[in-house]
């Protein structure tokens, strides 16, 4: 054992050209592997004893959702983990600290809802840049010579307007792939959504389906 331990890492030798004492270097890595051999055999252990010592649980949170959620807990059950479920349905959803919408504006890599002041349609969107930028660009758009409009210049121009003092920020992600992913599952979750189908194109269907169950 000794003699693979040595050649399979090397190590010992580097430990030793270092001038470790070797006594030292192998209780070392006795007591290394005499930890790895307990964790084994208390993993082991728990499989098969209910009465389980409460520091060796480890638990494994995620989203319940119905159906999905307890067919992952029995699938995942028995390899040395417990199952817990968290809900996405938090209380800061519904009890809102009013901050200084300024200072949202300036957030960066975001992902943001505009509702319309007139009616209960809104619009989602990312950007990498302040989002003051790019709420410039989707209110100065009505002024554009273009033939095409987007939606939402479309749909002010049916004299409506959106509350562009109140944008919200629904989340902040700095890797621009994951907020492409927030952006279409929140525009999938809008209830009277301005997007256009292709905004969402992207999104697999397996996500639809578990966001249509959220
Ligand atoms: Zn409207």
């Amino acid at each position: 054992m000794r003699h693979q331990i040595v050649d399979g890492t090397g190590r010992v030798k580097i430990l030793l050209e270092n001038d470790y004492p070797i006594d030292s270097i192998f209780d070392t890595i006795n007591e290394r592997v005499k930890t790895l051999i307990n964790k084994l055999n208390s993993c082991s252990a728990e499989k098969t004893n209910n009465n389980l010592p409460k520091e060796r649980v480890k638990w494994f949170s995620i989203l319940y959702l119905e159906e999905i959620s307890n067919k992952f807990k029995n699938a995942i059950n028995g390899v040395c983990h417990r199952v817990s479920f968290f809900s996405l349905n938090k209380l800061n959803q519904f009890i809102k600290v009013h901050k200084d919408p300024l200072n949202n504006e300036l957030k960066r890599n975001v992902v943001y809802k505009i509702n319309c002041r007139d009616c209960d349609v809104s619009y989602v969107g990312q950007t990498r840049r302040k989002l003051k930028t790019r709420l410039s660009e989707h209110k100065k758009h009505i002024h554009s010579k273009t033939s095409t409009h987007s939606v939402i210049t479309e749909h002010r121009l049916q004299n409506h307007d959106f509350d562009w003092q109140n944008v919200e920020i629904l989340d902040v992600k700095n890797y621009h792939n994951k907020r492409l992913i927030l952006e279409m599952m929140h525009i999938n979750r809008q209830t009277n959504g301005l997007n256009l189908q292709h905004d969402t194109i992207g999104l697999n269907h397996a996500y639809i389906e578990i966001l249509n169950k959220l």
